[in-house]
């Protein structure tokens, strides 16, 4: 029998199974598709490899989130870093997001120009960076002492920022400034929205700071591609099983039976590194059912559409682009689209003289999932269409070095995944904690990793995750 099962190889399980592996557990690491790393995954299609979702690192500064794990587990990722770590594009002009403050604020003056950009930048900076020396926080919200326990653990974050948790990012900003333009709210909303999911209004100044921030630590490109990062994290864990779609699960007195197609696997615990919005349909459990009932309306639907392209061609271009237009895109919830470019001394990822392109926009699932199969077809091919030719005309691109294109939905992302909900729980004032789910749970050996749990999306979101697990089970 297995101590822990953890089902899903995405960025919540590697870190998990890889964690608790360290520790010396005996555990599973089961993964649907052939790769692991999920939204996190890189692909092939025609020949050529594609990122899935995610394309940056962060957290893998000194003192990151995700560099302390690594070096826990004694890991080298094949990383470099990234700066500028996005090109920012608006009005036909652009602002790199350079790692210093000062050489940024001095780009942003002739976009936006502004005599306080100077003080409010270098608070982003300065809320980002306490954050990061802080330690030791807790979150589990299973039982009255251990909500105690959290919220102790979360006093001196509390005190130290109390200024910036209350109310919202937006107010708090246009106060700041005294007042802003249309346009610098829209570039503050394109970067706040791919970080925390919810655009100022929603979200409290803490988490836009954050959000504003994380280009001022050292971001990274993952050499090979982003499931490289997941396959060197999960290297010493000997059973790792892709391919291996996990159908139903049981709970017996003391432990779990997980069913494949080829295999009962038994695990006295189960950490599941899946969605909280898919995982249900997978127990016949009435409490572990009611469990993800309840976190249902968390849900916000709020999903991806993402364009990939392979390009051959002699031209240079940056990791990272941000497009950010005036209107919100049709059947988008967004102004803006992130483009990233594989390097191009990356031939692991793209044949020399090629590079790989995934670019994602936000979008409601409700919208794809609702559509007939001919319908469907035609709005995928329009916005595909759209975004195509907004890339070409803003990066100058001709049509002709293109030589691979195709576009995924949450339809998509919902065949290969099992979700169609991306991005995880937004950071919003009205999902703050204690509403967010806990890694642990009341359910004996019943666990969860990833972007809908705590500490929410991305490699820092989700590694955090994993570290606050191996405390709630270590104590
Ligand atoms: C378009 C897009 C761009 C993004 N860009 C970035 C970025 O640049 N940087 C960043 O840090 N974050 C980024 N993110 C967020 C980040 O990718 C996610 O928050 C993170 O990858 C989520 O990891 P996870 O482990 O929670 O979930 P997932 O990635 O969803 O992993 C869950 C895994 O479970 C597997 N699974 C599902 N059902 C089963 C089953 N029945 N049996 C076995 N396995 C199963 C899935 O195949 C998947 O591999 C982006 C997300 C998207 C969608």
């Amino acid at each position: 029998m297995k101590d822990y099962a953890v089902i899903g190889g995405g960025i919540g399980g590697c870190c998990a199974a890889a964690l608790l592996n360290h520790r010396g557990y005996n555990v599973v690491l089961l993964e649907k598709e052939p790769t692991l790393g999920g939204c996190a995954s890189t692909f092939k299609h025609n020949g050529y490899q594609y990122n899935a979702g995610a394309t940056t690192v962060s957290g893998y500064n000194e003192n990151g989130i995700v560099k302390k794990l690594f070096n826990t587990l004694n890991l080298t990722p094949n990383l470099i870093p990234t700066d500028p770590a996005i090109v920012i594009v608006q009005e036909g002009k652009s602002v790199h997001r350079y790692r210093d403050v000062n050489t940024f604020v001095e780009e942003l003056q002739h976009l936006h120009p502004h005599p306080k950009h100077g003080e409010f930048w270098h608070l982003i900076h300065r809320i980002g960076e306490t954050f990061y020396t802080l330690n030791g926080h807790y979150y589990s919200n299973a039982s009255l002492s251990k909500k105690i326990i959290s919220l102790l653990s979360l006093i001196p974050m509390i005190r130290k920022f109390l200024p910036y948790l209350w109310g919202d990012a937006r107010t708090f900003i246009e106060k700041f400034y005294g007042g802003i333009s249309q346009e610098y709210r829209d570039f503050l909303d394109a970067q706040i929205l791919i970080v925390a999911q919810e655009k100022s209004d929603k979200v409290n100044f803490f988490t836009a700071a954050l959000s504003l921030g994380y280009t001022f630590n050292e971001t990274h490109y993952a050499i090979g591609g982003m499931g490289k990062v997941c396959e060197t994290l999960t290297a010493n864990v000997s059973d790792v099983r892709t391919s291996s779609e996990v159908l139903s699960i049981t709970r017996q007195n003391d432990h779990y039976v997980v069913k494949t197609r080829h295999s009962n696997i038994e695990a006295k615990n189960l950490i599941m590194g899946t969605s909280h919005y898919s995982s249900g349909r997978w127990f016949e459990d009435k409490e572990i059912k009611n469990y993800y009932q309840r976190y249902t309306k968390l849900d916000n639907h709020q999903s991806a559409f993402v364009l990939y392209l392979t390009l051959c061609t002699q031209k240079t271009f940056h990791h990272h682009y941000q497009l950010i237009t005036k209107e919100i895109l049709p059947k988008t919830l967004s102004k803006a689209l992130f483009v990233s470019f594989s390097d191009s001394s990356d031939t692991n990822i793209a044949p020399a003289g090629h590079f790989s392109v995934t670019a994602s926009i936000h979008t409601d699932s409700r919208f794809w999932l609702g559509l007939a199969p001919a319908q469907y077809k035609r709005e995928k091919k329009e916005l595909h269409d759209l975004l195509q030719a907004w890339i070409c005309d803003t990066l100058a691109i001709d049509s002709n070095e293109i030589v691979d294109s195709f576009a995924a939905t949450p339809k998509t992302f919902g065949r290969y995944l099992n979700r169609t909900q991306l991005g995880g729980n937004a950071l919003s004032i009205s999902n703050f904690l204690p509403r967010l789910p806990s890694n642990d749970t009341r359910i004996k050996g019943f666990y969860h990793v990833g972007d809908t749990a705590y500490a929410a999306q991305g490699w820092p979101g989700v590694a955090m995750g994993a570290q606050n697990l191996m405390k709630l089970i270590h104590g």
